[in-house]
C-alpha cells in the first residue's frame, strides 16, 4: 500500500503544517482589526457579522513566507558547499509537491490510470441517474438526448481506447498527488456532468438546423481529437507506419510531424475543446452556467500546452526548435 498512502495521504508531517496553518488564520482572522460588516439578512430574520481583516491578516501570513524565502536564500548562500541544510525553509511546499511518486503501482494497479478510469465512470454513472431523473419528470427533450448521446459516445471511445492513454501527459509527466486524485474522483464526474444537471431544470428549444450544427461540432471534434490522439500513439509504436496513406515526415527520428501533427503541435487539445463545446451548445445560450466545462478545458489545455512544450523543447532540444519552425501553430491554425 505505500504507494497509494505515500501519493494520496497526506503525511504526519503536512498534516501538522496544514492544520498548524489554518489555526494560525482562524486565531488572527479573530483577533486583528478591522471593520465590521453586517450580512444579509437570512431566511430565520438573523444577520451575521463579518470581522473584514483580509488584508491585515494576509500581511501576517506574507511577512513570515517572505522571511522564510529569505532565511532560505540566506542559508544557500552560507551553505553551499557544506553538507548542513535548515530544517524548515521557504521551499517546503515546493519540494514536498515535487517528492510525490510519478508512476505509483499498488499490486500491479498503475494508480493515475485506475483514478482517471474511476473518474470517467463516475460521470458515466452521474449522467445515467441524471437520464433516469429527466425521464422519471418527464423533461426528455432534444437537448438532453444530444448531451447524453454525446458524452456517452465520448466515455465509451475513452474506453474502447484506453491504451492510447499510456503515451498521454497524464501518465507519462504529471505526478499523482492529490490535484490528481481530486481531479480524477471529484472533478471530471461533477464538472463534467454541470450541463446534464442544468438541462434538469432548463427546457431549451432546439431547431433542426441547430441539432445539425450541434452534431457537425461534435463530429469534427471527435475526429480531430481521436485521429491525433491515434497517429501519435500509432507513430510511437512504429515509427514507419503511413499517415493519411502517405510515409510519415519525421524530425530526428522521433517527432512525427504529419497529418495532424503537422497541422498544429496540440491538434488533439482543439479536438478536444470542440467535444467540450459540443456537450455545452445543446443547452443553448440563455446561460453561461453549462459552459463552464468548456472554458475551464480552453484554460487547462493552454496551460497544459505550455508544461508540455517546455518539456518537449528540454528533451528534444534542437529537433524541437525544428518541429515549431516547421509547425508554427499551437493549437488552432492561423489563430494560435
Ligand atoms: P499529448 O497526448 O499531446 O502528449 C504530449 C506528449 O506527446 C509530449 O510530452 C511528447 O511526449 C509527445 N509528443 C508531443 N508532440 C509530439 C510529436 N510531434 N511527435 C511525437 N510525440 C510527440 O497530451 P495530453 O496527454 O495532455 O493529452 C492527451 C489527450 O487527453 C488530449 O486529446 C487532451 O485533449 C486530453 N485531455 C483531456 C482532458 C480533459 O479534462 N478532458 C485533460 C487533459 C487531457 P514524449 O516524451 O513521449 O515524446
Amino acid at each position: 500500500m505505500d504507494p497509494l498512502l505515500l501519493s494520496s495521504i497526506p503525511s504526519w508531517s503536512s498534516l501538522v503544517i496544514l492544520v498548524s496553518f489554518l489555526s494560525y488564520l482562524a486565531i488572527i482572522g479573530s483577533i486583528l482589526p478591522g471593520k465590521i460588516v453586517h450580512g444579509a439578512t437570512l431566511s430565520d430574520g438573523t444577520r451575521l457579522c463579518y470581522r473584514c481583516n483580509g488584508i491585515g491578516v494576509s500581511t501576517k501570513v506574507i511577512s513570515p513566507t517572505v522571511s522564510l524565502v529569505l532565511y532560505t536564500a540566506g542559508h544557500q548562500s552560507k551553505d553551499r558547499g557544506s553538507s548542513l541544510k535548515p530544517h524548515v525553509t521557504g521551499n517546503l511546499i515546493h519540494d514536498w509537491w515535487y517528492g510525490i511518486q510519478l508512476n505509483p503501482n499498488v499490486m500491479g494497479v498503475d494508480l493515475k490510470f485506475f483514478f482517471v478510469r474511476a473518474g470517467m465512470m463516475g460521470w458515466l454513472l452521474i449522467n445515467l441517474s441524471v437520464l433516469a431523473k429527466s425521464i422519471q419528470v418527464g423533461n426528455m427533450h432534444r437537448s438532453m438526448i444530444l448531451y447524453q448521446l454525446f458524452s456517452v459516445l465520448y466515455i465509451l471511445d475513452y474506453f474502447f481506447y484506453e491504451e492510447y492513454m499510456t503515451s498521454t501527459w497524464d501518465i507519462i509527466a504529471e505526478r499523482l498527488g492529490f490535484m490528481l486524485v481530486f481531479g480524477d474522483l471529484v472533478w471530471i464526474p461533477f464538472t463534467f456532468s454541470v450541463q446534464g444537471w442544468w438541462l434538469l431544470g432548463n427546457k431549451v428549444e432546439l431547431t433542426k438546423a441547430a441539432v445539425v450544427a450541434n452534431c457537425l461540432v461534435f463530429l469534427i471534434g471527435y475526429r480531430v481529437f481521436r485521429g491525433a490522439n491515434k497517429q501519435k500513439h500509432v507513430f510511437k509504436k512504429n515509427p514507419n507506419a503511413h499517415i493519411w496513406g502517405k510515409p510519415p515526415k519525421v524530425i530526428g527520428g522521433k517527432l512525427l510531424a504529419s497529418g495532424y501533427w503537422g497541422v498544429a503541435r496540440h491538434c488533439n487539445y482543439l479536438g478536444d475543446l470542440l467535444l467540450a463545446l459540443s456537450f455545452s451548445l445543446p443547452c443553448g445560450a440563455s446561460s453561461i452556467v453549462p459552459y463552464f466545462y468548456p472554458s475551464y478545458l480552453l484554460i487547462l489545455l493552454i496551460w497544459r500546452e505550455r508544461r508540455d512544450e517546455a518539456r518537449c523543447a528540454q528533451k528534444y532540444k534542437e529537433d524541437w526548435k525544428e518541429y515549431c519552425k516547421l509547425v508554427p501553430w499551437r493549437i488552432l491554425p492561423y489563430i494560435y
